[in-house]
């Protein structure tokens, strides 16, 4: 190696740690150049798929929870709470979803300085079940989502009423997706010849309510608890009642819970059994975003109770 070849290297070497020195700065500072004005943190996916929706380039938006991750015993890393801090609007769900939220980030925060959105305030909630108040599910109704996104609006309008007009532009086109979610809903389960399904986890309750069907839960409110073989047998004598033999499984489920849970019920039925996805909506999946899920949701279920697709 010649002086000229060394010296490239020992160049090379240099740019290679301030590059990386600046890399690491970025991601423990959540900085980065040219980042958008507004930045909101949002506790989970819908919320910020929201954000981004209404905030386009003008806001930088971070989900706390990691996109189709178990949402009811999620807790946040110290990293989590210093960068809710930082943000100009933070957005979470209420209703109960995020208990964590109110007790370790809320107390913390100069909340003169920011603006902070429950955004299911005064929305009519559904009751909960024996560890909840309140049904915390109602991002999945396109219906309840539309009425948090509007709330999400209105910070931002709050927040940068600069970019007024462009935010209440692209709001109009979320709030038209989701009106015309809602309107399929009700047109195509209004078609239904079944009244009931059958849920791996009960998170339908605002969909059920609306558009008129009763969801069973196998596990209850909580996803991280396997369902008992006394759960299987309830889950099997509602299902001959009803004479559906169809069970929605949300894709975060480990495969050998789904296939366990049909073979279970298989053998105690004697019936064959269909096993559906119902999304929960708390990540991007299967390369569909929250709207697409929504649709998916949408056929799925349709299928389920034995509706008519439009
Ligand atoms: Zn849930």
């Amino acid at each position: 190696m010649n002086k000229k070849q060394k010296l490239f290297l020992v160049a090379v070497a240099v740019a290679c740690s301030v590059i990386l020195a600046g890399l690491t700065y970025g991601a423990l500072t959540g900085e980065s150049e040219g980042e958008a004005g507004t930045t909101i943190v949002a506790t989970f996916y819908p919320l910020a798929y929201v954000a981004e929706s209404i905030g386009g380039e003008k806001v930088s938006v971070h989900a706390l929870i990691p996109p189709n991750t178990e949402t009811h015993t999620w807790a946040p890393s110290t990293a989590d709470i210093l960068q809710a801090q930082d943000a100009d609007i933070l957005l979470y769900n209420g209703a109960g979803l995020e208990p964590w939220f109110e007790e370790d980030i809320l107390p913390a925060l100069d909340v003169g300085q920011r603006i902070v959105v429950d955004t299911t305030e005064g929305l009519t909630l559904l009751p909960g079940g024996e560890s909840e108040s309140y049904d915390p599910h109602t991002w999945l109704s396109p219906y309840m989502l539309r009425m948090q996104a509007e709330k999400v609006l209105s910070a931002l309008v709050e927040s940068d009423p600069a970019n007024a007009t462009y935010y209440s532009e692209r709001w109009t086109s979320l709030d038209e997706a989701l009106a015309s979610l809602d309107a399929s809903y009700n047109d195509t389960l209004s078609s239904s010849t079944k009244s009931a399904v059958f849920v791996s986890h009960a998170a339908y309750g605002y969909l059920a309510d609306r558009y008129g069907f009763t969801q069973y839960g196998i596990i209850g409110l909580s996803a991280d608890e396997e369902p008992s073989t006394s759960t299987i047998a309830t889950l099997v004598e509602q299902m001959t009642e009803s004479d559906t033999y169809v069970v929605f499984v949300d894709p975060v489920y480990r495969d050998d819970y789904a296939s366990t849970l049909e073979s279970s019920i298989e053998e105690q039925s004697g019936q064959e059994v269909t096993v559906l996805h119902l999304y929960l909506l708390v990540g991007s999946m299967d390369d569909l975003d929250l709207l697409g899920q929504m649709e998916q949701n949408l056929e799925n279920l349709a299928v389920g109770l034995g509706a008519s697709v439009a």
